[in-house]
């Protein structure tokens, strides 16, 4: 391959699960795999069912690091289980809580990338935004992590993995019902782009909506994405779960700026497939989420149109208060121009929350998630 190519292309095409170096690690597999990984170390057919749905209880039900805590299990079984798998979670770097009690984690993966995890608690539900991928490759020009360049999918034991680490953190295991728990939402609205690695996703998902696993309905876990058009049939009929769509903007020729895949697939495109999404209701709103830039996208006139656009799809629509970062080309719309902003799409009849940023102090805000090596790295590099 020549030293020149893109390298988005090179690692878009790496394989689904990395390289299994050393022994497998049992986080993240589908039933079916892990059955067959039972399988593979001599457990009889006969008992590979039973087994399989021990381990799953004690990996997502009851939050297991380790297989000598699985009692029910044969002391020669456990032992052969640690000789040839692991249950090992994404690495914590960093840990950094912020004043409104926002806890931003860093991880390191395997291969050295490092990726951002965030703990977001309200009132009503804790909120945890997990990353799809080490970066993005896409340049959407207002977001932090897209000027990042190391750039991987992460494995569905990698995505599986950041729930598994904020709970164990969180002393979130035990706790029914499941109202009770600290996690109680998830978002795929932190690194990387969801719908560019559809399949670990989707495993991941079913994990965290599986009912003898993390047991977290489907409404309450978000999937957002710039707009992968092709893929958001896939993610509607394969994972099943609520669907953001990265909007921000009202013309293609202001989107093109700002969210360069409107270059492949346009609004309109893009608004029909959220048109074909199953399930679409009252119920099961679309949420279109939209950075208000100052002067760029904030106008009386974006408002209106973005109701036009949307007419006849349930959706609500997330105003967030752009978050700014070092060297952003972009500044946030005042607050009077989000209120006037809100008040045309309220009165269309859309609700419109706008998103309180949290933990600003620790740079864990919407698109600001970028790794600190890559920071340190970056401020190194000479002007
Ligand atoms: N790649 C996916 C999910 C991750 S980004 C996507 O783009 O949808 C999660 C949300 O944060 C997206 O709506 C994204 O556009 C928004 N975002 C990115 N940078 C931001 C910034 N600096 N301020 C506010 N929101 C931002
Ligand atoms: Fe990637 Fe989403 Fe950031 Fe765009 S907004 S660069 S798609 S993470």
């Amino acid at each position: 391959m020549p030293a020149t190519a893109p390298i988005t292309q090179d690692l878009l095409t790496i394989p689904r699960k990395a390289a299994p170096e050393g022994p497998l690690n049992l986080i993240g597999l589908p039933r079916a795999e892990l059955r067959a990984a039972l399988l593979a170390i001599g457990t009889p057919e006969a008992q590979a069912t039973m087994r399989t749905a021990q381990l799953w209880q004690w990996i997502y039900g009851k939050g297991a690091r380790s297989f000598d805590e699985m009692t029910n299990l044969a002391k020669d079984y456990r032992r052969r289980l640690a000789e040839n798998f692991t249950l090992d979670r994404p690495e914590l770097v960093t840990r950094q809580v912020s004043a409104d009690g926002t806890r931003k984690y860093l991880l390191r993966v395997a291969g050295g990338g490092e990726i951002e995890t965030v703990y977001i608690p309200e009132e009503d539900r804790g909120t945890l935004c997990i990353s799809s991928q080490i970066g993005c490759t896409l340049t959407c020009s207002f977001c932090h992590t897209g000027t990042q360049r190391l750039v991987r999918n992460l494995t569905a034991a990698e995505i599986t993995g950041q729930i598994l680490l904020a709970r164990d953190d969180l002393g979130d295991w035990g706790r029914t019902p499941v109202e009770k728990r600290l996690v109680s939402n998830i978002v795929l609205m932190g690194m990387g782009e969801p719908l560019y690695n559809t399949d670990n996703v989707r495993d991941a998902m079913r994990i965290a909506m599986d009912g003898e696993g993390l047991a977290l309905s489907r409404r309450r876990i978000t999937l957002s994405t710039s707009g992968v058009v092709p893929e958001i049939e896939r993610a509607g009929s394969e994972i099943g779960c609520l669907l953001a769509i990265s909007l921000h903007a009202t013309t293609d020729e202001i989107r093109d700026r700002l969210v360069p895949i409107n270059r492949k697939w346009k609004i309109a495109e893009l608004l029909d497939a959220c048109r074909r999404w199953p399930r679409l209701s009252n119920a099961e709103r679309i949420t279109f989420e939209y950075v208000m830039l100052r002067d760029v996208n904030d106008s009386d006139a974006d408002a209106r149109r973005l109701v036009k656009l949307i007419a006849g799809i349930p959706a609500k629509i997330n105003l967030i208060p752009f978050n700014p970062w070092p060297g952003a080309p972009y500044e946030r719309s005042t607050p009077e121009r989000i209120e006037a902003f809100a008040r045309i799409v309220n009165r269309a009849g859309y609700a419109s929350p706008v998103r309180t940023p949290r933990g600003e102090d620790i740079m864990a805000a919407c698109g600001q998630l970028k790794s600190a090596s890559e920071r340190t790295r970056r401020t190194r590099q000479p002007a």
